[in-house]
């Protein structure tokens, strides 16, 4: 069995206020093109496929854009945390880590009902604060997927671990499930054309279709209940030809046996019922 997390981190204008400080017309009119035109044609690929997929949206495009938001949940999609306003853990200090955090899934409730209540979290950052996971922990979240230690087995991430120039002491490990994240399997590196900061991107959808198959085959041939998880933006794979190649993309991962596509939380939840916590 392999499973297929395809997931969407919804920045809309998030990213450009708070992790480019770019809030100029040009660049804020990239994040409303997610929300406007990329969001509905990758929502429509979605319905059209019956697959139900993770979108990680921080509480700043879910008050800009609240039908939009309304609409993926609506669909039967999972919603997990993406921060207050795209910002990174690593800095937050003194208990501000998780007065975002609450403050994010607050301002969430006012747009999907009292009752929203997100198992999952993805940092903006891709990173996490020697406080993150013990956060999510005593938050009750299921998983994280924002870190690198594995790439298509899920794992438990750790609390405490200690690192210096002498060596490296794991701590222990946490009741989290990690999803792990990769570059590799991100739209952002290959097609997110930036100056500030520089990232070349732009390349072409083929180049990028024949590096996402070699990756799920290898996951597919190599990995006992493998769980093969792809990061997009609406705002960089909704243009025409990226999403006409994630479409080809679902074809191919579907034509192979054993697969589904499941959501994070499904796929965190089947990971953790066969792998027992051994300590805590
Ligand atoms: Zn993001």
């Amino acid at each position: 069995m392999t499973h297929v997390c395809l997931t969407f981190d919804f920045d809309a204008l998030a990213i450009w206020v708070s992790t480019f400080k770019q809030t100029t017309a040009s660049p804020l009119s990239r994040g409303e093109f997610g929300a406007q035109v990329g969001l509905p044609r990758v929502l429509e690929l979605l319905r059209r496929k019956s697959i139900r997929a993770t979108f990680f949206v921080p509480a700043h495009t879910a008050v800009s854009f609240p039908e939009r938001v309304q609409k993926i949940l609506e669909d039967g999609h999972e919603i997990g945390s993406h921060g207050y306003c795209h910002e990174s853990p690593v800095t937050l200090v003194d208990g501000e880590e998780v007065r975002l955090l609450t403050a994010s899934i607050e301002k969430m409730q006012k747009v999907l009902g009292s009752a929203f209540r997100p198992v999952g979290y993805r940092s903006p950052a891709w990173d996490l604060s020697s406080q993150s996971i013990a956060i999510l922990q005593e938050q009750g979240y299921l998983y994280d997927s924002s870190l690198m230690g594995g790439d298509f087995e899920p794992y438990r991430p750790r609390r405490g671990d200690r690192i210096d120039e002498h060596g490296f002491e794991l701590g222990a490990e946490s009741s989290l499930v990690e999803l792990p994240v990769s570059w590799e399997l991100d739209d952002y590196p290959y097609f997110h054309f930036s100056s500030r900061p520089l990232n070349q991107g732009l390349r072409s959808t083929d180049e990028v279709r024949a590096l996402w198959q070699a990756e799920f085959d290898y996951c597919h041939q190599h990995v006992r209940n493998g769980v093969f998880t792809l990061t997009n933006h609406p705002e960089i794979i909704g243009r025409g030809p990226r999403i006409a190649m994630l479409e080809e993309l679902i074809d191919h991962l579907g034509s192979k046996p054993g697969v589904t596509f499941s959501t994070c939380s499904d796929a965190a939840q089947t990971w953790r019922e066969a792998h027992p916590e051994s300590r805590q």
